[in-house]
């Protein structure tokens, strides 16, 4: 058996015609970028968060720097980012010219330690940016009570989080403002790039907006110097009708999943957690761990079950990231999760046969 990390191939051939409608409704629309498939994707996705604002923007990076620099955050202040995410989330904070500042997950959720926040806390930290990693939220309401003492300001990155729920609210509504990405191979994916900010707070999604356009609030009229960082037209049509199936997606990433957690039985693996009441979890990628994580890796290749490492190798670690000056061993939680993790196969139209494939070879690894 073949069976690959990731698919797009019973998504997109369930919804091949309505795919095909939305790009011929487009061309023949003449209108390209922020016309009425953005206006109606936006209602939408607001809509399917309870978001009282969503802003189409180019990417699920631009969302998040966009948020940034409408808080004001430059130059000389501080952003706490987790230690263990992909690096979009401290590039964001990075391009405003601010410094991240990386704080540990816990190895079980692999998201933010609240508890760790408060110590890497100075006076030039202004916002704290919670990841929902992998699809499970972060614990916002631990996130808050520091965020409330020091008077910072929250954002989420919810990229790999689409319609995940902590404690029955939908993601994108739980902090100022988040961002969401719609890359291909997110839950939510265009066929391109893309990408959202979702916000309660007008003033940010005003100001959201506008830098994604010029720095415009009004045709040639310019307010901020801004940038170019909008959803066109054609992702938006696609999107609209992913959206739709969205839901249904993901109850399909979570049957996968409630059978990866009761089936794999191997004592060197570890899984990761299921959902409960407070933390629901889409399953972006489902990580188990192992000691020796490139020998599972080597042979689940050579049993035709493609992995893929998410991520092997933390932030702090990256060239990128050299001129933070941080040493292998000061973040080793999150270097311990790039050593371990793998990402084993999850897609909607994963058959049952191969999901049984999957569970059987990894139980069988010695
Ligand atoms: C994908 C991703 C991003 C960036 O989104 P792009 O649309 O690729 O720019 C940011 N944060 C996390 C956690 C991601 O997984």
């Amino acid at each position: 058996m073949n069976i690959p990390f990731a698919s797009f191939e019973a998504m997109h051939s369930e919804i091949r015609e309505e795919l095909d409608n939305a790009y011929k409704s487009v061309l023949d629309s003449n209108y390209f970028i922020q016309g009425t498939q953005c206006k109606a994707f936006e209602e939408e996705f607001a809509a399917y968060c309870g978001a009282k604002y969503c802003i189409g923007v180019g990417t699920g990076l631009d969302a998040l720097y966009l948020i940034l620099k409408a808080m004001d955050i430059k130059t000389g202040d501080e952003v706490i980012v987790p230690s263990n995410t992909y690096i979009a989330t401290a590039l964001a904070v990075s391009y405003t010219g601010a410094t991240p500042v990386f704080v540990e997950p816990h190895i079980e959720t692999f998201n933010i330690a609240p508890e760790l926040i408060e110590e890497k806390i100075t006076d030039k930290t202004k916002a704290i940016i919670a990841v929902h990693l992998q699809g499970r939220p972060a614990d916002m309401d631990a996130i808050w009570e520091i965020a409330k003492k020091y008077d910072l300001k929250v954002l989420e990155d919810a990229a790999q989080a689409h319609g995940t729920k902590y404690k029955g609210k939908r993601v994108g509504t739980l902090s100022d403002a988040a961002g969401f990405s719609f890359y291909p191979g997110k839950n939510l994916g265009a066929l391109g790039d893309g990408g959202c900010v979702t916000t309660n707070n007008k003033e940010i999604a005003d100001k959201v907006r506008a830098l994604g356009n010029y720095g415009s609030d009004y045709k040639y009229h310019h307010i901020y110097q801004g940038t170019n960082s909008r959803l066109d037209e054609l992702q938006c049509a696609f999107l609209r009708v992913k959206l739709k199936e969205l839901d249904k997606w993901n109850d399909y990433r979570k049957k996968v999943a409630g059978r990866y957690l009761s089936e794999i039985k191997n004592p060197l693996i570890s899984l990761p957690l299921g959902c409960d009441e407070e933390f629901d979890h889409i399953y972006h990628v489902f990580v188990i761990r192992c000691d020796r994580r490139d020998e599972l890796e080597k042979y689940l290749d050579e049993n035709g079950i493609g992995t893929v490492k998410h991520y092997p190798v933390p932030m702090h670690l990256q060239k990128a990231y050299e001129s933070l000056g941080i040493k292998e061993g000061e973040l080793p939680v999150a270097e311990e999760i790039s050593r371990t993790v793998l990402s084993i196969p999850m897609y909607y139209g994963i058959t049952d046969d191969e999901v049984s494939y999957v569970i059987e070879n990894i139980n069988a690894f010695k």
